[in-house]
């Protein structure tokens, strides 16, 4: 997405180890109409997907699920990153490595929110080495529930888990990939 790709170029500020900040549109102070419009580009490449449920993980990935489930008009459901009381009963969950904090944590969705019958489109901020995804994915699976894809605003496509899951099969589509990045400057996939 050429309007993506732009914004990036223009606020986007890159950090020491690999971090892209786009505090100031994506994941700290959020562009709605931007974040609107990123949605509707994952509406139309999933719509013939008959997706039930658009899932994330808290805390960055809320509001732009938030706008893909409501143009799907499905439910959003989001991971908790911390143990909740609010999280009761039967939890499905998968430890994910976080490529921001460099530490572990445990996500946790309760299970009575996913069924086998559900078609989850997982989305997310930014893919790096693909972890949350992983994590988010084993699940969908241990709900018995399908993944029709994962819709992801930026890739970081030197990484590498964006292709890593590609190659196993999963449909991984991202607004923007980036190809290379340094504080002179950022490269995008074509
Ligand atoms: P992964 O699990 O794919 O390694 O990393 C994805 C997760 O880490 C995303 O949920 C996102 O919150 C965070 N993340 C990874 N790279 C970046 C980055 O460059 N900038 C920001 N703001 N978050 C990132």
């Amino acid at each position: 997405m050429l309007e993506l790709e732009e914004r990036i170029l223009r606020d986007g500020r890159v950090l020491e180890g690999d971090v892209l900040q786009v505090g100031s549109f994506l994941n700290q102070q959020i562009d709605t109409s931007f974040t609107i419009k990123m949605a509707r580009e994952v509406h139309s490449l999933f719509s013939g997907s008959s997706v039930t449920k658009v899932l994330t993980i808290e805390a960055s990935g809320i509001a732009f699920g938030f706008a893909v489930a409501s143009l799907f008009g499905v439910p959003l459901l989001f991971a908790k990153k911390s143990k909740s009381l609010n999280v009761d009963g039967t939890v499905l969950s998968a430890r994910i490595h976080s490529f921001t904090h460099g530490n572990d944590y445990q996500a946790t969705v309760s299970a009575e929110y996913l069924s086998s019958e559900d078609r989850v489109l997982i989305v997310d901020d930014f893919l790096a080495n693909g972890e949350a995804l992983r994590g988010l994915i084993k699940i969908v699976d241990d709900a018995g529930a399908s993944v029709v894809g994962a819709a992801i605003e930026i890739e970081k496509g030197f990484q590498g888990g964006g292709d890593r899951l590609r190659r196993e099969g999963i449909r991984v589509e991202s607004l923007a990939i980036i190809e290379s990045m340094s504080e002179s400057g950022i490269t995008f996939r074509r």
